[in-house]
This record gives structure tokens, C-alpha cells and sequence, in this order.
């Protein structure tokens, strides 16, 4: 079986892991309906983007 030559470091594992770390998602207000909406999409509350209806809700 394939044995690691050298033990990684807790720095380098450190330094490696620095990037593994999870965004937090950017969230805006919906300007029609004030609910947290992600921007660049459509409410997923009252179904507008851009000032209109895109998708008829309930
Ligand atoms: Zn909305």
C-alpha cells in the first residue's frame, strides 16, 4: 500500500485548507415585496425581477 513520504505540517494543512472555507451567500430586500431575495434572480416570494412579474405566484 502507498505510503505519504512526508507528514503533512498542521501549517501546510493549514494553509491548505484556508481556501475550503463556505462563502456566505449575498442575499438583497426584493423592492417589491421587501423579502430577502438572492441578487440577479427572481423573488422566489412574489415572483418579480426588475420591477415586474416573471412568474405567477400561488
Ligand atoms: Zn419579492
Amino acid at each position: 500500500m502507498a505510503v505519504p513520504k512526508r507528514k503533512v505540517s498542521p501549517s501546510r494543512r493549514g494553509m491548505r485548507r484556508s481556501h475550503d472555507s463556505l462563502k456566505v451567500e449575498a442575499f438583497h430586500e426584493c423592492p417589491n415585496c421587501g423579502e430577502l431575495k438572492r441578487p440577479h434572480n427572481i423573488c422566489g416570494h412574489c415572483g418579480h425581477y426588475n420591477g415586474r412579474q416573471v412568474v405567477a405566484v400561488g
